[in-house]
């Protein structure tokens, strides 16, 4: 088997400084740095896409966490249908969305909820794929996991954009990694920050400045 290597970001790594990107002008103060910039991030997803296409057969439910996994989301099934079109191997993709939250400020809280549908049946007997924007803890996925495992899919695999380093990491969950990155609380790319940043293609780490301007 290929073995599935994320793009790993050192805990040194500043980020590139903002002046070489562009970026939503409202948010100059509010940020440090680009810390993956966006073709970055949509070259990986290629990579990630492909990944998919050679472990699933011929259909496949993508199951994407909202809000901050749409981008990724979105992005993904893009580059799966364009290999598709490329190849002699179409992968029959059916798009579901399910909501959680488990977050306040940039903490992370104990329960975990799901808004919307909570009814996954049409997940019974497929080939699902949970498209997550991050991984941090594990909480959320693996109570996510638990939820669906009772509407008894053929298989799940799961592709977490990002996968935090920390204490008991939650690797093994992700099955498909984009990056590895330290323990920072990244916003952009569907990321949010109190709802704010989900404006902004880059990933990127919040500024101190930022954090207090978007408190709630
Ligand atoms: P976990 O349960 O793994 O600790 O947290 C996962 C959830 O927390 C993700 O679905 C995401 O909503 C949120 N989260 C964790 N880390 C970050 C971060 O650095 N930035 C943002 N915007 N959300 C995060």
């Amino acid at each position: 088997a290929v073995i599935k290597k994320p793009i790993v970001i050192p805990d040194d790594w500043p980020g590139y400084s903002l002046e070489l990107f562009s970026y939503p002008e409202h948010y100059h103060e509010d940020i440090d740095s680009v810390y993956i910039p966006h073709g970055v991030i949509m070259n990986r997803v290629e990579r990630l896409a492909r990944y998919v296409m050679d472990d699933f057969g011929d259909s496949i439910v993508v199951l994407c966490v909202l809000k901050g996994g749409y981008k990724f989301c979105v992005d993904l099934v893009e580059f799966i249908k364009v290999l598709g079109r490329n190849s002699n191997k179409y992968l029959e993709t059916r798009v579901e969305f399910i909501r959680l939250k488990s977050y306040l400020n940039d903490q992370s809280t104990e329960e975990l909820q799901i808004i919307g549908s909570r009814d996954l049946s049409f997940l019974r007997g497929k080939s699902v794929l949970i498209v997550e924007a991050i991984v941090d803890t594990g909480k959320t996925m693996k109570a996510l996991l638990k939820h669906v495992e009772t509407f008894e899919p053929k298989m799940v695999k799961v592709a977490g954009l990002l996968v935090k380093r920390v204490p008991n990491m939650a690797e093994d969950l992700t099955d498909y990694v984009g990056f590895e990155i330290p323990n920072h609380f990244v916003v952009g790319y569907a990321l949010d920050y109190n709802e704010y940043f989900r404006d902004l293609n880059h990933i990127c780490v919040i500024s101190k400045i930022g954090k207090m301007k978007y408190k709630e």
